[in-house]
């Protein structure tokens, strides 16, 4: 249940307001807007405060029943845009920002290269795997703690802040000075973790399970709410389908829907979405149209030598020149980069 309090209300009335809901055992999220405050009443049975007559509080102006499974990262409760400041780069709410980077660390030459030649392109953050999921536990499963090293080696040559994946609750320590979390597809619903880093004061990339409804997409969006992080961009990174002629199939249609949905910023990995370099750039400009917040690209200075998803990265050349179309295509639909 959502209740939207009067642009006057006063302090004392919210107070006593939320004193009454907490008293009978809900608990509350409070979301200040522009103009508005709203009270997010969660969990038990809200019929209680139904037959209480809420709406005829003082300060109140409209309660809302939301029907939808999730509810911190409904509209309903947030109408606007969500914002995230990410070390001074801004991601949502006409906010474009690109992160860029190899699949996987492998070495110093290799991450700072990467790291040097997207950040001239005009990126605005760095992207790069020390805890690798791979479908083989024989294929090259990252660098682990010496590739978060290398990480904050290229964030130091170039300013660019990281985003890298974590898998395990148990490897959190790590990740003290990683800017953005990544929580990678298939664990959109390992739920222990979600849990952990939702008790984080840090962004967390929450990627679409490859076989997620988008319900299931938002619900693995409210554990991490729930737990007190609001700071989650989610990122539509393709859904397995019958089609084997890309690696995924690419879901644009679920970066307008999820934006209605959800006030969160989305992003999309076109890179993961097709698993193939030569689709990567008609894609990311197919989701800058849709309304993306945000893309995520495979970059790498030699592919055919990457440890993981080379097939599918970009030269640096190529991505300059994706990163030139993007800035012509994101004003026509009210997204401006930096
Ligand atoms: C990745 O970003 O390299 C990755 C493993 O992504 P996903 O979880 O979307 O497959
Ligand atoms: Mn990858």
């Amino acid at each position: 249940m959502i209740i939207v309090l009067k642009p006057d209300a006063t302090e004392e009335q919210k107070e006593k307001l939320k004193e009454k809901i907490k008293g009978l055992g809900f608990d509350i999220h409070e979301s200040t807007g522009k103009e508005r405050t709203i009270i997010g009443v969660i969990g038990g049975n809200v019929n209680i405060l139904m037959e209480l007559g809420i709406e005829t509080y003082p300060g109140v102006e409209r309660v809302i029943r939301v029907l939808k499974p999730y509810k911190l990262v409904s509209r309903d409760f947030h109408p606007e845009d969500t914002i995230i400041d990410v070390n001074g780069v801004k991601i949502g709410g006409g906010h474009f920002a690109v992160i860029a980077g190899p699949c996987s660390v492998e070495s110093e030459k290799q991450i700072v290269e990467v790291a040097k030649a997207v950040k001239e392109a005009g990126a605005h953050m760095l992207r790069g795997g020390a805890f690798k999921p791979r479908t083989s536990p024989y294929s090259f499963r990252g660098l682990e703690k010496e590739g978060i090293r290398l990480l904050l080696l290229a964030k130091k040559e170039t300013g660019l802040p990281i985003v890298t994946e974590l898998m395990d609750p148990r490897d959190i320590d790590l990740f003290e000075e990683v800017d953005v979390i990544q929580i990678g597809t298939r664990n959109m619903q390992n739920y222990r973790l979600l849990t952990e880093v939702g008790k984080l004061d840090k962004p967390v990339i929450l990627k679409r399970g490859y076989a997620a409804t988008i319900e299931e997409w938002l619900l693995a969006a409210e554990y991490i709410a729930s737990e007190g992080n609001n700071k989650i961009i989610l990122c539509e990174r393709g859904i397995r389908t019958y089609e084997t002629a890309t690696r995924n199939t690419m879901d644009i249609s679920a970066i307008p829907l999820v934006k209605q949905l959800s006030h969160l910023p989305v992003i999309s990995d076109p890179s993961h979405g097709t698993g193939r370099w030569d689709l990567v750039e008609p894609m990311a400009l197919a989701s800058v149209a849709a309304g993306a917040d945000g893309l995520i690209i495979e970059v790498h200075n030699n592919p055919q030598e990457a440890l993981s998803d080379g097939p599918q990265s970009l030269k640096p050349k190529r991505f300059r020149e994706l990163m030139e179309k993007v800035r012509k295509i994101a004003p026509v639909v009210g997204s401006e980069l930096v």
